[in-house]
């Protein structure tokens, strides 16, 4: 009866929680060939041939440490492998007498057996409730994540989003990034003349149009009500300004689709180019440039808007006035 409940116990608690989280697609393996993830596995090795080599009850929970090290950094379907496994390894080596878990004198009761198996299933319980809340707690993030750096209407970049994938590049002062700042002509009146909600579809297909032309060779980002941030690397400024006038025309040539009417809308953009100075990142360069193109940006709707004004549009339009 000890036998068969002891068995029955560490299978439920070693086999099932594998078979129910193995979800091998989203843990590709390549991703665990890094020390930080081997580290855990190597520990849980060790810990298993120092309780081999020690004896005795307590060695079954060697491998505990180690295994909440594997719960804390790996996927969960992993951890719940390492567990599976350990808990094997822990029963062969005590029904081959290599791990003595007994002792000296037979005092207990149960088979040697029996009482491995109700250890490591006791053992496995504590590092699976840490692989759990640590998977939930992942998730959470992620789609905490995904809130923050995506907009929710037109599925942009946000403004975090923006900053967050800027630390993907590669930061060498040698690269120019071109920021091209784009705000919508009279949005105010859309709203009012067709409602909050046709506003909302302008942006949207805004958002679309501006996606249609940068596709993967920029960021796009939403920065705020009804204006867009395109950042660009690597283009010199006739290339960003060639990028910025196709971005108008595919905004003001094609009319939007309002309830039934067709509507021009036309935007208003502002550029700016510079590669890293005294910057320590490309979140510093972006927000520099953002605010030079900030500039322009009002340089072409004083000039009556539908427009772009270049990289150095600001200077020229000094030195007139001068
Ligand atoms: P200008 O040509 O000078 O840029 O004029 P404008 O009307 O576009 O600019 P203004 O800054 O006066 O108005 C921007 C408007 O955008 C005001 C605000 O209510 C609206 N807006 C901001 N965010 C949203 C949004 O998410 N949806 C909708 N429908 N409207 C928004
Ligand atoms: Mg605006
Ligand atoms: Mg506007």
């Amino acid at each position: 009866m000890g036998d068969w409940l002891s068995e029955q116990f560490s299978t439920g608690s070693m086999l099932l929680p594998f078979l129910l989280t193995r979800d091998w697609q989203s843990t590709p393996l390549r991703n665990l060939l890094h020390i930080s993830r081997l580290s855990p596995i190597f520990a849980v090795i060790l810990s298993l041939i120092v309780g081999a080599m020690m004896g005795g009850a307590g060695s079954l929970t060697f491998p505990v440490p180690a295994l909440i090290w594997c719960a804390l950094v790996l996927p969960i379907p992993l951890t719940s492998l390492i567990i599976l496994l350990t808990g094997i390894t822990e029963i062969i080596l005590v029904s081959h007498g290599v791990m003595n878990v007994q002792g000296a004198g037979n005092l207990l009761p149960l088979s040697p057996l029996t009482s491995a198996r109700l250890g490591v299933a006791t053992i496995a319980i504590s590092p699976l409730i840490v692989a759990v809340s640590m998977d939930a707690i992942r998730q959470l993030n992620q789609r905490l994540a995904l809130r923050a750096n995506f907009d929710f209407l037109t599925q942009l970049l946000s403004r975090s989003g923006l900053y967050e994938s800027l630390k993907e590049e590669y930061f060498t002062s040698r690269r120019e990034m071109g920021v091209i700042m784009i705000d919508v002509d009279y949005f105010k009146t859309i709203n009012d003349n067709f409602g909050h909600d046709a506003g909302d579809k302008v942006l949207e297909e805004m958002a679309r149009r501006l996606q249609d032309v940068v596709g993967e060779t920029g960021l796009i980002c939403r920065f705020g009500g009804e204006e867009f941030v395109v950042i660009l690397f690597d283009h010199n400024a006739q290339q960003l300004f060639d990028m910025a006038e196709t971005l108008r025309q595919a905004i003001a040539k094609e009319k939007f689709w309002l309830q039934g009417n067709t509507l021009t809308v036309t935007a208003s953009l502002g550029l700016a180019l510079g590669s890293a100075t005294d910057d320590r990142n490309w979140h510093s360069v972006a927000h520099r440039l953002i605010s030079a193109a900030d500039k322009n940006l009002y340089l072409s709707k004083r000039n009556g808007r539908n427009q772009t004004s270049p990289v150095n549009a600001q200077r020229a339009f000094t030195s007139d006035v001068a």
